[in-house]
């Protein structure tokens, strides 16, 4: 489906929990946010609803994200039942890897095709200020067992202050090249201010192609990560909701007042 600038909108990321087993410094506060509550988080059902809907309406591409999507209890089912929906060629998800090594083969079988996974820094100590206490060894466990699965191309998304010109970033190029991964270098973004710049080595951040909609776990579509616009799954219906949000899609992101990537993922 075309919206009202043209673009066309086949690419749909769900975020199947607002739920994180890391802190990153740019994405949470310290003290963790106020979750939803657990009878708004989207069931299984509601996910494949919005999903089938959308693909009869021509999204081609589902990305899982989160949160953390792999501490989402029973994500390997929703994956198959995702996996067997009609005109969907692309089933990819976003992930942090720390829990990948143990369900990445499972992944695979049940029908997920790639994994893009966040590394900011290869040095243990830098990565668990960053992450606040993560470890990088379950990372790198989890990118093993990604590419051992077939979980391909492994994507690796890696946030910098300015560019990849950076120490950390330098070095997850060098990784990258060696391992034969793409890397995607993602500014941190403010959302107060409105601030987001085109991903170096991905499409994220350019509004004139900009090809998605986001589904957050508690039942909005969102139209734009840089915009308040949000219609509910649960009181529009999935077609409703999807169809507002492709006519409203705005032009190019803006200032807005949430910060709900950590809900609906990037
Ligand atoms: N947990 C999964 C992961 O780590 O990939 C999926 C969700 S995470 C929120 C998705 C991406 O958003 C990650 O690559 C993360 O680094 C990025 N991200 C979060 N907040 C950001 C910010 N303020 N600026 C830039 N990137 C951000």
């Amino acid at each position: 489906m075309k919206d009202r600038f043209g673009r066309t909108i086949d690419y749909l990321r769900i975020s199947v929990t607002d739920r994180c087993d890391l802190r990153c410094v740019y994405c949470m506060p310290e003290e963790g946010v106020e979750r939803v509550p657990p009878d708004k988080i989207l069931s299984f059902e509601e996910i494949l609803e919005v999903a089938v809907t959308a693909a009869a309406m021509g999204v081609t591409k589902i990305r899982l994200t989160g949160g953390e999507p792999l501490v989402r209890r029973g994500i390997v089912h929703l994956v198959g039942m995702l996996a067997k929906i009609p005109g969907i060629s692309d089933l990819a998800m976003s992930t942090n890897a720390t829990h990948l090594s143990e369900y990445a083969a499972d992944l695979a079988t049940a029908g997920l095709m790639r994994v893009n996974i966040s590394l900011d820094s290869l040095r243990p100590e830098v990565f668990a200020n960053i992450t606040r206490g993560g470890n990088l060894d379950s990372v790198l466990s989890g990118i093993d067992a990604a590419e051992q699965a077939g979980l391909l191309p492994i994507k690796l998304n890696c946030v910098v202050k300015r560019s990849s010109d950076e120490p950390d970033a330098r070095e997850v190029a060098a990784f990258g090249r060696e391992r034969g991964f793409d890397v995607r270098f993602i500014r941190i973004m403010n959302f107060a201010r409105g601030e987001f710049y085109i991903v170096e080595g991905g499409r994220g951040g350019d509004c004139p192609s900009c090809n998605r909609l986001r589904l957050s776990s508690d039942g909005l579509v969102h139209p734009c990560l840089f915009s308040d616009l949000a219609f509910s799954v649960r009181e529009l219906g999935a077609g409703k909701a999807l169809r507002r949000a492709i006519e409203m899609k705005p032009k190019a992101g803006g200032p807005c007042t949430h910060n709900w990537i950590r809900a609906v993922g990037g």
